[in-house]
């Protein structure tokens, strides 16, 4: 069944369209044998590119809020820490009902990056007039070194947060998930992938992930000999991934094809920003919100990746110990840092041999139990 899916794919390939190239088909409910799963090929040989980026990172979790500026109404939308392409379409939606009622006008948005093209989607889905002004456009945003997988992650300190977050948290995720499910496909670069996490070697109360399981997919845990992978116990569920170059070049279409327009413009101070054309303004700056508005609580989590030439046959991801894994049509990504405070984007070549050392020594060890 699998082989006659990849021929027809084989031999469909000479008519398809260089867009469509770059991109797997979904693998909706595509759980191969968990006994004997391919190995990732994991050396420095294999590596096409090292990216580093900056978790817009709050302890307090991200910002969605309105306030006035002078006499223009100002919606923060920032903070999202290493969950802004899970969370994006949610607190966009939050951000988007608290500015929108009442008012009339064209629309500003501060960012381009994942959380200020949502945000301008569904500002223009209601009917409004967007301009997006940013001091970088995609490709050159943090959300495009974002490895993709729909799972909130450092993203809080839990007792750092309020009730009142909490529920926003909830909301927000709610509605991610639901709107990224109607954009899985080609289109956008989204696909459903069986990942795999790494857990405790003996059954315990932290087993039970913070995540409800409406969010993790036919969840299950495996025990040794019911998996290949060098560590005791995991659990394994259905997410989406996103391919967020990708995603991001989609969105910005989606945006002109509504008649948005996009000004490289970097702001100052919260002065200039009140000197804007549009009385109702989004801010969707990520990191740049603590400079630019005063936030002392946001900090950068550096995230360093190696990403290897694409494997097809590599189907699932993994995280745990070792770092994680992520399979992408554009490569294979590996990862695993979360450096707090570091400001420098430069990937740093004694972090990225230690991603790959580590994940080679994992994948050695594979064994299929099958
Ligand atoms: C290595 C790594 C892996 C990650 N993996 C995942 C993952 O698997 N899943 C996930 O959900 N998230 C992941 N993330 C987190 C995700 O990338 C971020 O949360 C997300 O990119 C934040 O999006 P944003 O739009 O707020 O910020 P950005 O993408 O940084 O965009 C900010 C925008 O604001 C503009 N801007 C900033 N300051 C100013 C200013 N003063 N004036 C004008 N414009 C300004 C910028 O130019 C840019 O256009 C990862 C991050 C890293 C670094």
């Amino acid at each position: 069944m699998l082989l006659a899916r990849r021929q027809l794919i084989a031999s469909s390939a000479a008519l398809a369209l260089p867009a469509c190239t770059t991109f797997r088909p979904a693998t909706i409910g595509a759980v191969r044998n968990p006994k004997c799963l391919p190995a990732a090929h994991v050396s420095p040989e294999r590596v096409i590119r090292t990216v580093a980026g900056l978790r817009p990172y709050r302890p307090s979790g991200f910002v969605v809020r309105a306030e006035a500026l002078g006499d223009r109404k100002l919606v923060h939308n920032y903070g999202h820490g290493g969950a802004g392409i899970t969370l994006s379409w949610g607190t966009s939606r939050l951000a988007v009902d608290l500015g929108l009622p009442g008012h009339a006008g064209p629309v500003a948005v501060l960012g381009s990056g994942i959380v200020g093209l949502t945000t301008a989607r569904l500002v223009q889905e209601a009917g409004f007039d967007v301009t997006l002004y940013a001091a970088a456009l995609p490709p050159h945003t943090t959300s495009n070194i974002a490895g993709g997988q729909w799972h909130p992650a450092s993203l809080y300190e839990a007792d750092q947060v309020t009730p009142e977050w909490i529920a926003q948290f909830k909301a927000a995720m709610d509605y991610s998930f639901r709107r990224f499910q109607i954009m899985v496909g080609e289109e956008y670069g989204i696909r459903w992938v069986p990942t795999y996490l790494q857990m405790r070697d003996e059954p315990s109360g932290a087993d039970a992930p913070d995540l409800p399981e409406s969010y993790e997919i036919d969840r299950t845990i495996l025990g040794p000999g019911e998996h290949p992978f060098p560590v005791r116990r995991v659990r394994r569920f259905m997410t989406m991934y996103a391919e967020s170059g990708h995603l991001l070049r989609q969105l910005m279409r989606d945006v002109r094809l509504a008649g948005g327009t996009f000004v490289i413009r970097e702001f100052a101070s919260p002065a200039e920003v009140a000197g804007l054309p549009e009385r109702l303004i989004f801010n969707c700056t990520g990191l740049g919100a603590g400079k630019l508005f005063g936030d002392t609580q946001i900090e950068p989590v550096r995230g360093q990746l190696a990403v290897l030439v694409p494997q097809a046959e590599v189907d699932y991801a993994f995280a745990g110990h070792m770092g994680y894994m992520f399979p992408r049509a554009d490569g294979i990504i590996c990862g695993g840092t979360f450096e707090h405070g570091q400001w420098d984007a430069t990937p740093e070549p004694a972090a990225i041999a230690r991603i790959l050392r580590k994940q080679q020594a994992f994948f050695a060890g594979f064994r299929c139990t099958a």
